[in-house]
């Protein structure tokens, strides 16, 4: 049986609607797994992921900064406190059960704060020499080069350099204990994080989902979780 992913959603509070975009669940039935929704209510975190074998975190709205112990600034934007509340603890569990899991720009930054990491709640105020992360380009076309660690999963899966898109104000400042930093923009904004012992635990800071039809390579991520919910799912399953 193709394993289920289970994709989290935002909130649009004023129109009442929970939604993601349609790139992710594209992406993911294009990989071969079974997209399945997850709302942003929090519930028994076990419960929910015993119904999936992977997780894939989705981008969206900043992460609430009191979760890494900030008080917000000026810069920081919208924030969903269900969101938060409900994949922080997924996500946790998701670390702590070995269920892969891979979190896209928001998702990425979820996974980092989930697993004890912090982030720069605004790039241009916080680190103003960097390069320009939200780009003004549509969502497929990569406007600024990645250098990847050699040796780690996103290595293997795309090699040294990659130039990916970029839609992001904040990003992983600290990374968390246990992960390791596995890909950094040029002016040295990080990129990517992975566990490197987990099943499956890999944050990127791009939207591979963006280009799913467009760069066969970017679906090796999808691929890769897809495979890893495959294999896991047998040592984990609840009998
Ligand atoms: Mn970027």
């Amino acid at each position: 049986m193709a394993p289920r992913i289970g994709i989290t959603c935002g909130i649009d509070y004023a129109a009442q609607r929970i939604q993601v975009n349609a790139d992710y669940v594209r992406a993911v039935q294009a990989a071969g797994g079974i997209p399945v929704l997850l709302p942003p209510v929090p519930g028994d975190p076990a419960a929910i992921l015993a119904g999936v074998d992977g997780l894939l975190l989705t981008g969206g709205v900043d992460v609430d900064p009191v979760l890494f112990g900030e008080e917000p600034l000026r810069q920081n934007g919208e924030i969903q406190p269900d969101r938060d509340a409900s994949e922080i603890p997924l996500c946790r569990l998701a670390l702590e059960t070995g269920v892969p899991v891979l979190g896209i720009c928001r998702g990425h930054q979820v996974l980092a704060v989930a697993a004890g990491g912090s982030l720069y709640q605004d790039l241009p105020a916080q680190v103003p020499e960097c390069l320009k992360h939200s780009q003004q380009a549509p969502r497929w076309h990569p406007t600024h080069a990645l250098r990847i660690e050699r040796h780690s999963r996103l290595g293997a899966m795309f090699g040294p350099e990659l130039r990916v898109n970029s839609f992001h104000h904040q990003a992983v400042k600290g990374v968390p204990p246990g992960f390791a930093e596995t890909a950094r923009a040029p002016d040295g904004v990080n990129e990517a994080i992975e566990h490197p012992s987990h099943p499956f635990a890999i944050g990127v800071q791009w939207h591979p989902e963006a280009m799913w039809d467009r760069e066969y390579n970017y679906n090796a991520l999808f691929r890769a979780l897809v495979e890893a919910a495959a294999s896991v799912r047998p040592r984990w399953a609840p009998s």
